[in-house]
């Protein structure tokens, strides 16, 4: 805890009295510190591919000036790491705009089942493509929930592409949706959202932390796939503004389950 006591004289003349206040500033320091963390991660993530890109300029005007083969190959190169750079600031203004939008509660009441849906739909051609079938289940009838649709579309599909990335070993990946007609938490009804893959599975040291902003079990993994680190993250404030809960449970070897539970009326609070 930083703690800081500031004695304020009343007066420029010698001290009669004063006024001795107490600031818990530990709170201050915390976040102060988590902003710097943030601009540091930021800094290094928007340079890593913009250095790949200088230098691969320098040798387009260089040495690879009268090779095409070699052109080719470095322009390629290139439009991954501008699209690396382009999914990062996209993901950056996302969670930027999630955190201002979390204390305004979803006004609007969705239909949770057709959004599963469509977004199975649209996924299960590239989940093929990597070798994975998505599967979809509980998701026949109408389900109205107070929600932001283009919100819960980018949790969903969050969620299912990092399935398709991390468990495709698994080869299939379901998507569940079940109501619970009295979830303890959030004391009402809910609907819950379950992920699961069958792929490599989490250690259960990183479980706590794969929400934090730039988290990664393997960095070098995440970026091959094209992941910026802040998925999760967005989904965590998405779920909060929802006033739902996240839950991930994981199994290294056997594959992973993230679960979010979404009240089926949101209250006052
Ligand atoms: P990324 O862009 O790196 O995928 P996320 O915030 O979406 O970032 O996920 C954070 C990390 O959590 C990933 O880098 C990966 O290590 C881990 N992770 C997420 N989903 C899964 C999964 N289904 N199976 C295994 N690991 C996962």
């Amino acid at each position: 805890v930083f703690c800081e006591v500031t004695v304020t004289p009343l007066e420029a003349r010698p001290l009669h009295g004063a006024i001795i206040s107490i600031e818990d500033r530990s709170r201050d320091e915390e976040t102060e510190q988590m902003r710097r963390d943030f601009v540091a991660n930021v800094s290094h993530e928007l340079r890593t591919p913009l250095t790949a890109l200088m230098g691969f300029i320098e040798t387009l005007r260089g040495p690879a000036r009268n090779d095409p083969a070699a052109r080719d190959r470095f322009l390629d190169i290139m439009e991954r790491e501008a699209g690396r750079m382009n999914r990062l600031v996209a993901d950056l203004l996302s969670l930027s705009r999630v955190e201002q939008d979390e204390r305004r509660r979803p006004a609007q009441r969705i239909e949770l089942a057709a959004i599963l849906r469509g977004e199975v739909a649209t996924l299960a051609p590239a989940a093929a493509a990597a070798g994975v079938e998505l599967k979809l289940l509980g998701a026949d009838d109408n389900v109205m929930i107070p929600g932001d649709a283009d919100q819960l579309v980018q949790v969903i599909r969050n969620l299912i592409e990092n399935a398709v990335k991390y468990g495709a070993a698994g080869g299939i990946v379901t998507v569940m949706l079940r109501r619970l007609p009295h979830e303890p938490v959030l004391r009402g009804p809910a609907w819950s959202i379950t992920v699961a893959d069958r792929g490599e599975g989490i250690e259960p040291q990183h479980l706590p932390r794969l929400t934090e902003r730039f988290y990664r079990v393997d960095t070098h993994r995440s970026r091959e796939k094209g992941g910026t680190g802040l998925g999760l993250a967005i989904v965590k404030h998405i779920v909060s503004r929802h006033r739902g809960r996240l839950r991930i449970e994981s199994e290294r070897g056997e594959g992973s389950r993230f679960t979010i539970i979404l009240p089926e009326t949101i209250g006052r609070t």
